[in-house]
């Protein structure tokens, strides 16, 4: 790591401004719960204490931040904010080519509908929800060829977003290369807990595709994450900055969805990158049909500037040791209680094991969701399912049922102190206290697409 002046992961940053938190009793939170269908999405954010739902769009932007926000060119077409976050893109990741979007889904159904063809298979280290829907509406099928450590979450392998090569061999052998448009890589791998994948995994998986002539597409939404545990993880790396290893990462993709809502440090925004001209030419093209002109493709100026400053802060070395460091103290925290949880600590937040905190319930009996509901329940803390809710069904209506039952706590960045963390872990250990005397849920109403959102549920009796 670069010389850094302490030995903790203390802030770089103070506050000069607060957002003020409405407290709540225990009855009135059960009330809300009711009233959001024990389904934490549909909670009215004014009736929660702390909010680890997500780490997407809840980032506090810096005042460098905020003054280049007030910068921005609202011009329709060409403006001057366009090529600052095009240059940041450029210059930080690598790529050739920009097209900016409202966020990442936008970019990912845009790339979709141009590479996969009726019948195609998209192998990829884990899925994701919204990608992979993008993938299935565009007539391809994921193939997931993560390791199998991976759906292992007592297993504390260090690279647990690594891809299985022999997984992916299979699959050319079975269906043809012709057949694999590219390979979706994630880093770090949200759905199997913020896990990274290593740049040797990544460098043997360009060699191979390089052979059969399959692109790799970049899921880059938490890119400097990865690299920061490349830094700390990763043989002849633990003198790299951050920024070099980002940029040594995308060079070995062919291009890349981005959502800024995470790494980049905003509340909105995305992109797609692309090395390739035609690609390129033709998405300039579609993102005028869903999102906007090419310049500025679903943002304001001003979102554009604000994600052109949040690139080059996310990969400074102290911000991201300081990013990751908040996670590992909250993880940690709860080991100490004996909360299970997915090891070892990823990159945006802690994943309980809701089937082993609540090995009553079965999987029909959705226990990262009951278990997301408890904890919201005991203390106002807002999480989220990432279990067999969030895992949907299958093109032809089955359930799919993922091995990773989990609640995750998902920490916005520069948002919440240590002494939040430490109320957190408190209010799972006061739930894994009484988890003897939980019950499970049962579905009441289940919307058809990525249902995880707007699902209502009823306790069992
Ligand atoms: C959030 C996310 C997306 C989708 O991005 P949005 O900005 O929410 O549309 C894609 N992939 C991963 C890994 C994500 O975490």
């Amino acid at each position: 790591m670069a010389k850094l002046t302490h030995k903790s992961w203390a802030e770089p940053y103070k506050m000069k401004m607060v957002e003020l938190l409405k407290m709540t009793t225990r009855p009135q939170r059960a009330k809300s719960l009711k009233n959001a269908g024990y389904n934490t999405f549909l909670l009215q954010s004014d009736d929660v204490y702390i909010d680890l739902l997500t780490d997407s769009g809840t980032n506090s932007m810096s005042d460098r931040q905020w003054s280049a926000f007030m910068t921005g060119d609202e011009a329709y077409a060409g403006s001057k904010s366009y090529y600052n976050f095009e240059n940041a893109i450029k210059k930080y990741y690598g790529y050739k080519y920009v097209i900016p979007t409202h966020q990442g889904r936008g970019a990912e159904n845009i790339l979709s509908q141009i590479l996969i063809k009726k019948g195609d298979i998209v192998p990829g280290n884990m899925y994701f929800t919204t990608t992979r829907l993008h993938q299935e509406l565009a007539g391809g099928r994921f193939v997931d060829i993560i390791i199998d450590e991976a759906h292992d979450p007592t297993n504390t392998f260090e690279f647990k977003g690594n891809v299985d090569i022999t997984k992916l061999d299979k699959l050319v052998k079975k269906y043809g290369a012709s057949k694999i448009p590219y390979v979706c890589i994630a880093t770090t791998v949200n759905m199997a807990g913020g896990q990274p994948i290593s740049i040797q995994n990544l460098k043997e998986l360009r060699t191979y595709t390089n052979k059969h002539g399959i692109k790799i597409i970049l899921d880059m939404t938490r890119v400097a994450e990865n690299a920061y545990f490349i830094q700390q993880r990763e043989k002849g790396y633990r003198d790299k900055k951050i920024k070099d290893i980002v940029f040594e990462i995308c060079s070995l993709t062919d291009g890349a969805t981005m959502s800024a809502k995470k790494d980049a440090l905003v509340n909105i925004g995305g992109f797609l990158a692309i090395n390739d001209w035609d690609v390129f030419e033709e998405a300039r093209n579609l993102v005028v049909v869903y999102e906007g002109l090419h310049t500025y493709g679903g943002l304001a100026g001003r979102d554009m500037e604000a994600i052109a400053v949040g690139i080059k802060e996310s990969v400074n070395d102290y911000h991201q040791r300081a990013r990751v460091g908040q996670v590992e103290y909250l993880g940690e925290k709860m080991s100490k209680y004996g909360i299970p949880i997915v090891k070892p600590i990823g990159g945006h937040g802690i994943f309980v094991d809701a089937k082993e905190f609540l090995p009553q319930l079965t999987q029909d009996e959705f226990p990262a969701q009951t278990l997301a509901a408890e904890i919201y329940l005991e203390s106002g803390v807002r999480t989220m399912e990432r279990g067999v809710v969030s895992a949907g069904r299958k093109p032809n209506g089955e359930n799919y049922y993922p091995k990773l039952e989990l609640v995750r706590f998902t920490i916005p960045r520069r948002v919440y102190t240590q002494a939040h963390m430490d109320v957190v872990a408190e209010s799972v250990a006061m739930v894994y206290d009484r988890r003897k005397k939980i019950k499970g849920l049962k579905m009441v109403y289940e919307p058809k697409y990525l249902r995880f959102f707007q699902a209502t549920f009823e306790k069992l009796k």
